[in-house]
């Protein structure tokens, strides 16, 4: 039977390549996305995915949503836990609620979609769980405390799930994207930027497609092996 993949954040930059290469490989795709409605009917008009708007940070949306996915689509076979902020300071400027929401949303949100989802797998014995991580989660980063703890944190929360899942034919991985061009790095000054590039062995950003299919490989049949794992998709800049 066709498998379904659930994206989070699946509409736009990074988590939009995930959406559209785990639709190449033949899955049924469900695209979650946070607020824009308009941009989400465009995304799913272009590419005929369907879009789910909850919010991951939400526990109870997240239960809702997955119930929703599996009621338009089928059970949930694979999921991207690929949504994710920044609200970058540093510590003496940065406040709790920037502290909070970080957490809440890209640490939090793989809580929630692993309760709404590992159980099913689990009684079906297959599923494919993929953390986008960062990383600024394996190095660190100036005016990041809120992002890299949470982007460490995902890289824990994989093995430790991965542990729980193994007996079950669950995987759970994670990929670390380094600098890709997307809105969420257009955000960072361009004078910042420069010198991140620099620091780059490879001499430049990344590009979404190139994180998504390292995410298609984890979700693939033939990744059953891989488990626990963390694929650094950096250009050479953190050598992990
Ligand atoms: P982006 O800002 O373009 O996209 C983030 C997506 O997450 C958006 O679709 C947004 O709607 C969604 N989202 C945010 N909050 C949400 C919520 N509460 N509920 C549901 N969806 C929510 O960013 P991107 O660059 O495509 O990043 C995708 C992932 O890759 C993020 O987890 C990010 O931390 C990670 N990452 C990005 C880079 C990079 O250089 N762009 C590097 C390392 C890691």
């Amino acid at each position: 039977m066709t498998k379904v993949a659930i994206v989070t954040g699946g509409t736009r930059g990074i988590g939009e390549a995930i959406s559209l290469a785990l639709k190449k490989m033949g899955y049924v795709v469900a695209a979650n996305y946070a607020g824009n409605d308009e941009k989400a009917r465009a995304f799913s008009e272009r590419t005929g995915i369907d879009s789910f708007r909850w919010d991951v940070g939400d526990h109870q949306a997240c239960l809702d949503g997955c119930a929703a996915v599996a009621d338009r689509l089928g059970s949930v076979d694979i999921v991207v836990n690929n949504a994710g902020i920044t609200r970058d300071g540093v510590l003496a400027k940065m406040s709790f609620d920037d502290w909070n929401e970080v957490m809440r949303i890209n640490l939090g949100g793989c809580f929630n979609m692993a309760k709404a989802t590992f159980d099913g797998m689990r009684q079906r014995g297959w599923g494919r769980f993929v953390n986008i991580g960062s990383v600024n989660g394996q190095a660190g980063q100036y005016g990041q405390v809120n992002y890299a703890a949470a982007k460490s944190g995902i890289h824990g929360f994989t093995k430790a799930l991965a542990q729980e899942g193994a007996k079950y034919g669950i995987t759970v991985n994670a990929i670390a994207p380094g600098y890709v061009d997307t809105d969420m790095v257009a955000a960072v000054p361009a004078q910042v930027l420069e010198k991140i590039v620099a620091k780059i062995p490879v001499g430049r950003l990344g590009h979404a497609g190139e994180i998504a299919r390292g995410v298609a490989f984890l979700c693939s049949e033939e990744a059953g092996f891989v488990t626990g794992s963390t694929m650094s998709i950096n250009g050479g800049q953190h050598m992990y």
